[in-house]
């Protein structure tokens, strides 16, 4: 049992990713598939309350009736996680959770959940565990748990798992809309599985772009193989795209499996002009901005 008494409510931000660029490099025999992303924090979060529960239960209460709040929810597992590796498990919580990340749209919203969780906690038990011990912990209750927790710019390999930080991204500003329906990410792997892919991002020139802040060079090779699987929806998420890009956005790109559709501005004033004219057509569309490393 740790001997500190954490000091409640302690509260923290979740903040959402995007993907700058998605590839799927193989399916391995264990049924999880070799990833290799550029990833990015943004501005776009949730914001997290823990209190005590005298129960001794831990639960998450959510103001979304579709977002569970027992051990389905990746907060309550990852607050499980923890507890446990600090010896603390008797330790009741609430988990309130006021979510601005929408649910199903690739932005790893419970993943941000969780990883908040777990920063927020060591934080409130004076820092029992180190970034690695956290990290470890957080990829065993998701793929994009880590990143989450580490935040910034970094290219993400193996699961998702394996993270290498990388420069901050050259001044820029996101224009984020999601269209009115949301995609299952286990869904689009299946049909990802079944499809050929014959084009794949061109990871080494990102970095290289990256290197040389060259923001032209990143927008022009920004790409997402799930924007390629045969998949009606993807009909919509061209048509979001297009409407960014028609908006003046350098690039446009689904993030995950989607939904959300992210387009970059070479600055806040252009992205903010954006999304005025996108409001009319997405009900989910916000601006947001790079966000550093978080551990
Ligand atoms: P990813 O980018 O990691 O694929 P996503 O943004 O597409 O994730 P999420 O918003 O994380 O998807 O939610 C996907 C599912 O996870 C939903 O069905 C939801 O019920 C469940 N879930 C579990 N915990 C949470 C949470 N804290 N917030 C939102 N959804 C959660």
């Amino acid at each position: 049992m740790s001997n500190r008494e954490p000091a409640f409510p302690i509260t923290e931000k979740a903040y959402a990713k995007l993907n700058i660029s998605l590839d799927v490099t193989a399916r391995r025999p264990d049924g999880y598939h070799d990833m290799l992303m550029l990833m990015q924090t943004i501005s776009i979060c949730d914001e997290l309350t823990i209190q005590p529960e005298r129960d001794g239960l831990v639960h998450a209460v959510t103001s979304l009736p579709y977002v569970p709040g027992d051990k389905r929810n990746l907060a309550v597992r990852a607050a499980l996680k923890f507890l446990e590796l600090v010896d603390d498990g008797e330790r009741g919580m609430k988990i309130s959770l006021r979510k601005s990340i929408p649910v199903g749209a690739g932005m790893a919203g419970g993943s941000a959940d969780a990883a908040a969780v777990l920063r927020a906690l060591n934080r409130a038990y004076g820092d029992p565990l180190s970034a690695r011990e956290l990290c470890a912990a957080g990829e065993e209750v998701g793929s994009d748990v880590a990143f989450c927790l580490l935040g910034g710019t970094a290219l993400a390999s193996g699961r998702g798992e394996i993270l290498q930080p990388l420069k901050a991204l050259p001044p820029c500003a996101f224009v984020v809309c999601k269209p009115d329906f949301s995609i299952s990410t286990p869904e689009l792997f299946r049909k990802l599985d079944e499809a050929k892919l014959s084009c794949h991002p061109d990871t080494e020139g990102l970095l290289d772009a990256l290197e040389k802040s060259d923001l032209d060079g990143l927008c022009r090779r920004m790409y997402n193989v799930f924007e390629d699987v045969p998949d009606r929806r993807m009909r919509t998420i061209r048509a979001a795209k297009g409407a960014l890009l028609d908006c003046g956005a350098l690039g446009a790109l689904m993030t995950g499996t989607g939904s959300a559709v992210f387009g970059v501005f070479r600055d806040a004033a252009a992205a903010e002009k954006a999304c005025e004219t996108l409001k009319r057509e997405y009900r989910f569309c916000r601006t947001a901005e790079a966000v550093g490393a978080l551990l």
